[in-house]
């Protein structure tokens, strides 16, 4: 990381202790304090990783969930859903003597989902059609190749997408 002419006194971020910042992205005195924060890191992966778990088993068209899926879910702490369960903020069922389950459409209305939910959730966008320049007509090329009929709908298009067998129009 960039070094030399940057120095600032920090504290550090594991023990407090004042230290002389020798980086921009210095952030712990000692390597003992950023082994602590190493691990911590990968503490909290670990347990985001056992969080997603259990959210992701959670059936799709499941209504009322407990409130450790509840956690796993949103983040939220069982002190906070039983407040919102009591002030009649989330509507609960009782599941025998005692689970509780909450309303998960009310939750998703009023929370985001925990972040590593978020940004695991898979996008692969599947290419129909490939924008490569290799594989595509500039509008010359395709007012030469087609008809008059094509090239009005080819102008028509110029500002969109269109493909033909597999061909694009850049
Ligand atoms: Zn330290």
């Amino acid at each position: 990381m960039g070094a030399a002419k940057f120095e600032i006194t920090r504290k550090c971020k594991i023990c407090g202790e004042p230290f002389v910042a020798k980086t921009i992205t210095s952030w712990y005195c000692s390597p003992r304090c950023s082994k602590v924060a190493f691990k911590r890191r990968k503490d909290e992966e670990k347990r985001n990783e056992r969080l997603d778990v259990i959210a992701k088993s959670i059936p799709k068209d499941q209504e009322y969930i407990t409130i450790p899926e509840a956690y796993s879910m949103f983040g939220i702490s069982k002190e906070t859903l039983y407040r919102l369960i009591r002030k009649g903020v989330i509507p609960s069922v009782k599941v025998g003597q005692r689970q509780t389950r909450v309303s998960k459409e009310t939750l998703m209305e009023m929370y985001p989902l925990r972040k590593s939910l978020l940004k695991k959730q898979p996008k692969p966008i599947p290419k129909l059609y490939s924008l490569e320049s290799k594989d595509c007509y500039t509008i010359q090329q395709a007012c030469e190749k087609f008809s008059s009929f094509e090239r009005a709908t080819i102008a028509y298009l110029r500002t969109g997408d269109y493909a033909d067998r597999g061909r694009s129009v850049q």
